[in-house]
């Protein structure tokens, strides 16, 4: 299958999508798609991509979920992100 964005030549593999649900950061994984090697754009087939789209009209219902994981969360500005609380009072 050809690249979608740049017509190059992608390659059949598998990886993780990763999306916003509301505040809820959720991971499916083992997904089939192409990856392109010239832009690494990535992009599912139509059945794959209908899969995804029904998982997530029908807002990831619980009994299909595989498993849950922690996720670690970083901030490069280091006042945002933190509340007065866990800024460590000086003394
Ligand atoms: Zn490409």
């Amino acid at each position: 299958m050809a690249c979608i964005e740049c017509s190059k030549t992608t390659e059949p593999t598998t990886v993780n999508v990763t999306m916003w649900r509301d505040k809820q950061l959720v991971v499916v994984e083992n997904v089939a798609a192409y990856v392109c090697h010239e832009c690494e754009e990535q992009f599912y087939d139509e059945q794959t991509g209908a899969k995804i789209l029904d998982l997530a009209n029908k807002g990831f219902p619980k009994d299909k979920m595989v498993r849950e994981i922690s996720v670690p969360v970083y901030s490069i500005d280091e006042d945002l992100g933190k509340t007065t609380d866990e800024i460590p009072k000086g003394g």
